[in-house]
């Protein structure tokens, strides 16, 4: 015997289908290129398997091609990989037991870079296999890889293009650094990793020169810096005082006394401006630099004056340290402060601090460790006057963790700052779902825009283009064929250990000018993907110009500042255009419990265990019928997973199978009259509208709940209560020509959210070819039907109000009733009879004025009022005895395995009068009989004990 298949058995099958028939390729192909409809796909790291937070945009990114696809455009969908940078680079290090940028270079760049190269595809087996199974078409064999040679050129272009258009410069700028990593990094990428953290907080005190024992107070969050201290701020126009307590003196500004002496015996003895306090010598708290040759070192351990100095926390002094800050880095250069850089990039304090020297200054361990270290020699000197905890916002490597530290260094930039009016001016252009982020998330990021630096201290990523002479000439190269020319070599490969090696002779004096060490931020190279996957402008010019900016993107709301902004960053330098149009972002998939899906606390399902169990499309289905598609978190079910397979793809299924049942007796020409039909019909047009309106818009999730309802009134509405008509002959073409066209439209709706299913539909109604190389549906006007919807639905509360009445008077469904009256407008007889049929009555009658009558029950909502008639008479009494048997015996002949075809005779014996006396009524004798396909009934030994209304019947079948 043939095991009927699971449905994600069924899927598999028409996953080899599509494979076999080429249908995806057949449906990009089928479309003229004149009619392109472009999506970018932004390419994630092949470092790890993919994730829900993968799965959710991939269900956008396959949602959104399929149904333009059906619309007549052609998307072609092109797999990219991001294939440099950090996330790779630590892998290998850890492999390989590198700990930093000498060790690396220890090894050589050349056979570092090689490693990296030969991981970075080591999952894409594993993703190919993943993204397949769940529906998503892509071309994943003909994909782009960000370190492809014709990819990295494209970029070089970019680079080139923006150093033309002076969007390009090198600067000395306070920024984040990775000490692990000895890298800079991007604001977008410190923005990305920010925790709450305790740090130590140290009231320093620095003792003025000229007036020994009077000391200013001066508060820091990062007591490492305090070595690099070369002057101490102040606001000129506050208003400071001294304090004494016990023998000593203290300088602070006023607004904050109470704060630090509240509770201690103190003399306030004079106030004064800042302004005093400017040119003032004080004693550094450290001697390492005291007598070392510095620039500017006259200006060494002085107080200045600073526009932000605040009162707001602190002291109102502020320790300035150039090498360690923005608004110290500034004031440095206003002031012209000395610049002392006691720590390396490595994160470690030079062999100048000698009691701290190759000390890490923020270690991944135990962050705080060496600021209580600094705190506790300063202590012994008598140089703090206090200490506190401290909790605040710390940033974080986004690949390794090590806090970053914030640090002065050569970087190459992004003018943005600079765009700012261009770029919000393009960014109103772009439609965003849901579209509070364009003016929130987004919007306020581009508000704030800051340069972008782009150059970071590594190994395995594009090269920065740009050669530099010792005479200070600047070449930036654009293209393979420009290196080429001038360095007189063969380029096959554009990567630093192959780059490093070419010289250029220099134009402007008669040395050779060498490429400058940096690779590019990869985030830069995942911004120029628009140009990079079709190798822009080398090739396919014609056909990118056509088709820029692209239609579509979709990713996760962290991408607002990352990706998105990249992409319109690069897309307005370049051409002064948003990139690309419409951009729908997805929230974060958590675990049920609300908490961060985590791998060792195993708090959720694996996604493919989810897929083998209830298949892809009902794992795609719940992910878009969730408001995750509109960036609002989803706490992951598998219940809810659970929920779709059965209340979706399980009911269809079944509705599905129903029609199969009759399917060879329908005549799927006939035309109907019937008000169900003619409901359904309103009801599927309607469907394809608004599903079509949606999806225009971008809304994927408003789009996918009324498929859900429809399924639902397809099944407990049209199907239940056409049941009995597929027994009548005159019936059953209309009904099932109905439910056929019903069943093909819903496949071709249901196409870009449940491939499979809408496939498993569609060529089980004896089609041949793939659904998804139909077009989307057109709504058929004429069938929509408004008064019809009204009507059904007044049926449906009417039917409603009648099976409380009964469930309140606890008469059962199955034991007919009298009448029931409504009151409201009269409906035709059509729907009179369903309800009649819907809640077993034999009369249902409109009535003015409905009045309370014993033995009636009245039920009223809104403007409609039912009266049900309990009353059960002798005749009724009989009738419900027909069906309460007739229920019974039927069962018995499923059981029995009987079909429509098998005759069978009864035999029953009771101890039950009134089931005595229903065998003596013909009549109803004869109903049963005719119900049950019984040949005969003989009172005698029955064998099988049932309960009819609670009285005792034994029956037996056997086949006649
Ligand atoms: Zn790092
Ligand atoms: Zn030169």
């Amino acid at each position: 015997m043939e095991t009927k298949k699971t449905f994600p058995q069924i899927e598999e099958d028409i996953m080899k289908f599509w494979e076999e028939n080429k249908i995806f390729e057949k449906s990009v192909e089928n479309r003229k290129e004149s009619n392109s409809y472009v999506f970018y796909d932004g390419p994630p790291f092949a470092t790890g398997l993919p994730h829900y937070g993968h799965i959710v945009a991939g269900t956008m990114k396959d949602l959104v091609p399929r149904f333009w696809t059906m619309k007549g455009k052609r998307v072609e969908r092109r797999w990219g990989w991001d294939c440099h940078g950090l996330p790779i680079e630590n892998i290998v290090e850890k492999e390989l037991n590198l700990n930093s940028r000498k060790d690396i270079e220890t090894m050589g760049v050349d056979k570092f870079n090689e490693a990296c190269r030969s991981k970075v595809l080591i999952y894409a087996d594993e993703w190919k296999r993943i993204v397949k199974r769940l529906g998503r078409w892509v071309d994943m064999e003909n994909d782009y890889k960000t370190m492809d040679v014709d990819f990295m050129e494209s970029v070089w272009w970019v680079f080139k293009s923006l150093w033309d258009k002076n969007l390009l410069y090198e600067g000395h700028k306070s920024m984040h650094i990775c000490p692990r990593c000895e890298t800079t990094l991007s604001n977008i990428e410190v923005s990305q990793n920010y925790k709450d953290v305790k740090d130590i907080s140290v009231t320093a005190k620095f003792e003025l020169v000229d007036e020994p024992k009077t000391y200013v107070l001066a508060w820091t969050t990062t007591p490492w810096t305090l070595p690099g201290n070369v002057a101490l701020a102040v606001g000129p126009d506050l208003t400071y005082v001294k304090v004494e307590m016990g023998e000593e003196k203290y300088i602070l500004v006023k607004e904050l006394v109470a704060k630090f002496f509240d509770g201690k015996e103190y003399k306030v003895l004079g106030s004064f401006k800042g302004s005093d306090l400017v040119g003032k010598k004080y004693v550094p708290l450290f001697d390492y630099y005291k007598d070392a040759d510095l620039i500017n070192k006259e200006n060494l351990y002085v107080i200045e004056s600073a526009d932000f100095v605040s009162t707001e926390d602190g002291t109102g002094v502020v320790h300035i340290a150039p090498a360690f800050g923005e608004d110290d880095m500034r004031l440095g250069q206003e002031k012209k402060l000395s610049f002392i850089q006691h720590v390396g990039q490595d994160g470690r304090f030079t062999a100048d601090v000698k009691d701290f020297a190759g000390k890490e200054v923020k270690p991944k361990e135990d962050p705080a460790a060496t600021d209580v270290e600094i705190l506790k020699y300063l202590s012994a000197k008598g140089l703090i006057f206090s200490k506190e905890k401290y909790a605040h916002s710390y940033p974080f490597c986004w690949r390794c963790e090590s806090p970053l530290l914030n640090y002065a260094t050569n970087s190459w930039f992004v003018k943005v700052a600079e765009q700012k009016e261009a770029l919000l001016k393009n960014a109103e252009k772009i439609n965003w779902v849901p579209d509070h982020l364009k003016e929130g998330r987004f919007g306020q990021w581009l508000e704030g825009a800051r340069d972008w630096s782009i150059s970071r201290s590594r190994y395995w990523g594009n090269p920065l283009p740009v050669w530099k002479c010792e005479c200070g000439n600047i070449k930036v190269i654009g293209s393979k064929k420009e290196l080429e020319e001038l360095s007189g070599s063969k380029v096959e490969d554009l990567h630093k250990h192959f780059v490093d090696k070419l010289e250029i002779p220099c134009d402007k004096c008669s040395k050779k000018m060498k490429r400058i060490p940096e690779v590019l931020d990869c985030w830069f190279e995942s911004g120029s993907m628009p140009y990079g996957q079709m190798h822009y402008p080398f090739e396919n010019k014609a056909k990118f110009e056509a088709n820029y900016p692209a239609e579509f993107i979709a990713e996760g709301v962290d991408q607002c500042r990352a990706w998105f902004y990249v992409l319109h960053v690069l897309g307005v330098s370049l051409f002064n255009k948003n990139a690309y149009k419409n951009v729908v972002v997805n929230g974060i998939v958590l675990a049920e419990d609300g908490q961060k899906m985590s791998k060792s606390k195993k708090n959720y399902p694996d996604p493919m265990l989810v897929v083998d169990k209830y298949g892809a499309d009902a794992l795609r289905f719940y992910l878009t019928s969730a408001s995750v598609m509109r960036a609002e978190d989803l706490c992951f079910s598998e219940k809810g997973v659970d929920e779709v397979y059965k209340k979706v793809v399980l009911i269809l299924m079944n509705v599905l199978n129903f029609y199969k049942m009759y399917e060879a007796r329908v005549d799927v020409k006939a035309k109907s009259e019937n008000v169900l039909d003619q409901w359904l019909m309103t009801k599927t047009n309607l469907l394809i509208q608004e599903v079509g309106e949606k999806m225009e818009a971008y809304e994927l999730t408003k789009a996918a709940r009324p498929i859900a309802d429809y399924i639902d009134e397809l099944s407990t509405w049209y199907v239940r209560r056409s049941r009995d008509r597929f027994k009548e002959e005159s019936e059953i073409s209309p009904a099932g020509a109905t439910l056929r066209q019903a069943l093909e439209k819903l496949s071709l709706v249901l196409a870009p959210f449940m491939p499979y299913l809408a496939e498993h539909i569609w060529q089980t109604l004896g089609n041949k070819d793939s659904v998804h190389l139909q077009d989307w549906p057109e709504v058929d006007k004429k069938a929509i039907d408004k008064k019809i919807l009204e009507d059904m639905s007044r049926v449906r509360e009417i039917v409603e109000l009648g099976l409380a009445a009964r469930d309140e008077a606890k008469v059962k469904v199955r034991q007919p009733l009298q009448y029931i009256r409504y009151e409201a407008k009269e409906l035709n007889k059509e729907f009179e009879r369903i309800i009649a049929e819907e809640l077993n009555v034999k009369e249902v009658k409109w009535t003015e004025g409905i009045i309370i009558k014993p033995g009636r029950m009245m039920k009223e909502s809104g403007d409609l009022k039912v009266a049900l008639n309990l009353e059960i008479t002798e005749e009724l009494k009989w009738e419900g005895l027909v069906r309460e048997i007739t229920r019974q015996v039927n069962n018995l002949r499923k059981e029995a395995g009987f079909t429509i075809e098998d005759k069978a005779d009864l035999v029953y014996s009771t101890e039950s009068e009134q089931l005595k006396e229903f065998f003596t009524k013909e009549n109803f004798v004869e109903q049963l009989r005719k119900a049950t396909l019984l040949a005969s009934i003989k009172v005698g030994e029955g064998t099988n004990e049932v309960k009819v209304n609670d009285e005792k019947l034994k029956i037996t079948l056997t086949k006649s």
